[in-house]
């Protein structure tokens, strides 16, 4: 027997109820709150990372209206790193479709540390675009007549995000080139399973640039906000990748991007997100905005202490786990 009760499929969104000098009073807090915590390490691989201040501590919100909310060092310039992959993944969508990129690089997180020498066993794929595995994979698929085409395509992705130029840190870019061999040796790798074509080198020289770009934190909310924003720029109005792709860039951040740390993150926090070695994180939280944390001192699996804890709160706070039906403030 049909029902003729009405199914709602397509609640309204909620109301916006969180005011904005709550939300500016709360960052001052979290701010307060943790930047006597002093647990972790930055990362030392290279001497440009290990020379970061461990006090640096910047949390930035950019609602997907443009409005921003920040408190700390929020315009400290620091090299991107891992978390570079996301947007280069949307770039290998946008480039060739979701069908060939899975064809290159599955979507499975691993619960191996990022820099782990491992392919998927049947497939010969590395598993996620947000491993290092993948992530070379993924940046060898960008397209480009030559090297440099490639390259200003890549910045030129980045800067549609951003929303103004930045630039390759040419220091950090040398010394990932010439202290990257695990990096390396997963390239020859997936060469030798097909994985990638034969230009490992200007692959490995691509990811390496991409890794070094310099950015603040105002510029990762910028980014996260635009894919909060169903891939357009909340203050420039450009579509930095097609909206089709946001679904699946957002769908890897959620279960692959806080390294091994991404189930526990997905089951506290209950957002896409992605952290790099610098110490930043960035968090989308859909349709209402890009959340952003730098500081860096990292835990043992590689993701900001200090980053960690406040998204943490964030979340608990404004009931922004993805899955919360508990009906606590909301933000549109
Ligand atoms: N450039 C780093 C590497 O490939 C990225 C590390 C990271 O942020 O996870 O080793």
């Amino acid at each position: 027997m049909t029902p003729d009760l009405p199914i709602n499929l397509y609640p309204k969104p909620s109301p916006n109820l969180i005011q904005a000098d709550h939300l500016q009073h709360t960052l001052n807090e979290l701010h307060a709150r943790y930047r006597s915590l002093n647990q972790g390490k930055p990362a030392s691989y290279i001497p440009e990372l290990a020379k970061a201040n461990p006090d640096w501590f910047g949390i930035c919100i950019m609602g997907v209206d443009g409005q921003r909310f920040e408190v700390g060092d929020t315009e400290q310039l620091f090299t991107i790193q891992s978390i570079s992959k996301v947007f280069v993944h949307g770039l290998a969508l946008e480039d060739h479709g979701r069908e060939r990129v899975l064809d290159r690089v599955g979507v499975e997180p691993t619960g191996d540390a990022f820099n782990a020498i491992v392919l998927d066993e049947r497939s010969k794929r590395p598993y996620n675009p947000m491993v290092n595995a993948g992530a070379i994979a993924t940046t060898s698929l960008i397209k480009g007549k030559g090297a440099t085409d490639r390259l200003n395509r890549m910045l030129a992705m980045f800067e549609r995000y951003i929303g103004h130029e930045s630039y390759i840190d040419m220091p950090t870019f040398t010394s990932e080139r010439s202290t990257g061999h695990r990096n390396r040796a997963m390239a020859h790798l997936m060469l030798n399973f097909g994985m990638i074509d034969e230009h490992i080198d200007e692959a490995l020289d691509l990811y390496f640039q991409q890794c070094s770009l310099m950015v603040d934190c105002r510029d990762l909310a910028m980014m996260a906000a635009t894919l909060a924003n169903r891939g357009k720029n909340p203050l420039t109005g450009i579509q930095a990748v097609p909206a089709e792709y946001v679904r699946d860039m957002l769908s890897v951040m959620y279960t692959c991007g806080m390294y091994n740390f991404a189930g526990e993150w997905a089951y506290l926090v209950g957002l896409p997100a992605k952290s790099g070695v610098c110490g930043g994180i960035i968090v989308v939280v859909p349709n209402r905005m890009g959340i952003a944390v730098f500081s860096p001192p990292l835990d043992e699996r590689g993701n900001s202490v200090r980053g960690v804890k406040v998204c943490e709160d964030l979340s608990q706070q404004f009931g922004l786990h993805l899955f919360d039906c508990t009906g606590s403030e909301k933000i549109t």
